[in-house]
C-alpha cells in the first residue's frame, strides 16, 4: 500500500542487499538491509532545514510538517544534510519527503504500517525508554550485535539491525536496484 503521500519514484523505505563473498551455497552471505529514515537522536536533516519543515518530536520521530515552503527552496539542503540518504526528493511537485514513522498511526496508538505489512515479522516498533517494550528488550538481549548505521556521524540513529550470524557491512557497498546512483552503489 502507498502511505504518507509518497510520490511515484519515493523509496521510503528502501531494502539493500549487502554482498558477502565469504558465504557458500548452504550459508550464502548476502543479506537485505531496509533503510528508512533513522529517526535519529540529533537529527542533522532539523537544522538544515531554513524553513523548519522537518522537526523532531518528543517521542523521538522526526516528522515533516507542511512541505509548502519546498516549492521555494531552491538549494534542498536538507537532502545533503542527511548520511542516510533518506530524504527523497518530488521534481515533479517541488516538495521533499520520508518516512515519517508513520505519526498518525503512532499517535492513535498503533505501530507504523511496515511492521504488520512486512510479512516475515522482521521490523519491530516500541519505545526504548520502556522496559518492557519489544525493542528494549531486544537491544538488551543482542547489546553489541544490535548494530547501528554510520554511528560515527554523531547523528545517533534510533534505528537497531540485528544480524547474528553475518559479518555487519554498515552502508559500504549495499547495493539497490532502484537507487540511482553512479553504478547503483552507495
Ligand atoms: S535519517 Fe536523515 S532524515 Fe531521518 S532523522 Fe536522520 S538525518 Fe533526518
Ligand atoms: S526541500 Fe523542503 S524540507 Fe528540504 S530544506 Fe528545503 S524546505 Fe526544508
Amino acid at each position: 500500500m502507498r502511505k504518507n503521500d509518497a510520490f511515484p519514484g519515493a523509496h521510503f523505505i528502501e531494502t539493500f542487499t549487502a554482498m558477502d563473498a565469504s558465504g557458500d551455497i548452504e550459508e550464502p552471505g548476502t543479506y537485505f538491509i531496509p533503510i528508512m529514515c533513522q529517526h535519529c537522536g540529533n537529527p542533522s536533516c532539523v537544522p538544515a532545514c531554513p524553513h523548519s519543515v522537518l522537526r523532531k518530536r518528543s517521542d523521538g520521530l522526526v516528522v515533516m510538517d507542511s512541505t509548502d515552503p519546498c516549492v521555494q527552496c531552491a538549494e534542498t539542503p536538507c537532502l545533503d544534510a542527511c548520511p542516510y540518504d533518506a530524504i527523497e526528493f518530488d521534481r515533479k511537485t517541488h516538495r521533499a519527503g520520508k518516512c515519517d514513522g508513520c505519526a498518525d498511526l503512532v499517535d492513535a496508538g498503533g505501530v507504523p504500517e511496515c511492521v504488520p505489512n512486512c510479512f516475515l515479522g522482521a521490523i519491530a516498533f516500541g519505545d526504548m525508554e520502556d522496559e518492557a517494550s519489544i525493542v528494549s528488550q531486544v537491544v538488551e538481549q543482542y547489546g553489541p550485535a544490535a548494530f547501528r548505521l554510520k554511528p560515527e556521524t554523531g547523528n545517533d540513529p534510533s534505528v537497531r539491525y540485528l544480524l547474528t550470524r553475518r559479518p555487519w557491512k554498515d552502508m559500504e557497498g549495499l547495493y539497490s536496484p532502484a537507487w540511482e546512483g553512479p553504478e547503483g552503489k552507495r
